[in-house]
């Protein structure tokens, strides 16, 4: 309904084996928040990003979207309904210039112009015009079109985090599921990417994001919940989680 959460968590668990990544987690979170995941290393965050995004299926719990259960679908089923997984470019990735990155993003969920990007690269049909203007809009969304015909591999660690942000703008997003938007990023780009995603916030893109420098987060966040252990020790806004005597003590304890 219309006065659904836009995502809630709750209950889930991820085990490997014996080990349990994720032991029960709840999160609600809020239209038009910026919400932060924070926690040491190995507190979960990201599994807990895969299973919400469908990359890997959650062991126990329940997954709401926008008052839908979406616990059992697919990844490319999850894009299709606006809730977007960034993936760090890849190498082989990084060989494909700027515009066929996002292209290709597209193509991946919609099965249009795949073919013609990889046989023919360089070659754009008519046929691809229209995604082209998708992904030209994308790109002016991050300022990053005056880049669209460099290779991927080229472009420095803010421009690459920017060009993960476009890949996900390509599938009209309600939701981004941002994994460590500053990581590898100068701190001059840094205030970039944070008035970027501030801005994208402002056009009605949602965001969850799993970031381990905390400034950004602070800069960042509206909300942010805490992990450690695979747990959520606390939630709040940045300034009182942060003086939480557990969640100092989970950080100087496991890092
Ligand atoms: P970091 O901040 O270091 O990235 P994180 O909070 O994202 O950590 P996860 O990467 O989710 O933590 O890892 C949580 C736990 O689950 C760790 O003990 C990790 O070794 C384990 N784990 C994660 N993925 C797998 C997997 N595919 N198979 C087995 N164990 C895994």
């Amino acid at each position: 309904g219309q006065d659904a959460p836009l995502l809630q968590v709750q209950g889930v668990r991820k085990a490997y084996g014996g080990l349990e990544a994720v032991s029960g987690v709840d999160l609600g979170l809020i239209e038009g928040r910026i919400t932060g995941l924070i926690g040491p290393n190995g507190a979960g965050k990201t599994t807990l990003l895969n299973v919400i995004s469908g990359v890997e299926r959650a062991t126990a719990g329940r997954i709401q979207f926008l008052g839908d259960e979406i616990g059992s679908l697919p990844q490319h089923r999850l894009a299709a309904r606006g809730l977007v997984r960034t993936f760090q470019i890849s190498r082989e990735l990084g060989q494909l210039t700027v515009l066929e990155n996002l292209l290709l993003a597209r193509a991946s969920q919609t099965g249009e112009g795949l073919i013609s990007v990889f046989a023919r690269p360089g070659r754009i049909r008519r046929e691809e015009e229209a995604a082209i203007e998708v992904a030209r809009s994308a790109l002016q969304r991050v300022n990053m079109w005056r880049l669209a015909d460099e290779p991927a591999a080229n472009l420095s660690g803010g421009q690459k985090k920017l060009l993960e942000l476009s890949r996900a703008l390509m599938l009209k997003p309600r939701l981004i599921l941002l994994d460590e938007p500053a990581a590898g990023v100068a701190p001059a780009m840094e205030e970039v990417l944070v008035a970027t995603i501030r801005r994208l916030a402002g056009e009605g893109v949602n965001f969850l994001i799993v970031e381990h420098d905390l400034d950004v987060v602070a800069a960042l966040c509206d909300h942010v919940y805490v992990m450690a252990a695979g747990k959520v020790l606390t939630e709040g806004p940045f300034a009182e989680v942060v003086s939480d005597a557990r969640v100092v003590e989970a950080y100087l304890g496991l890092k």
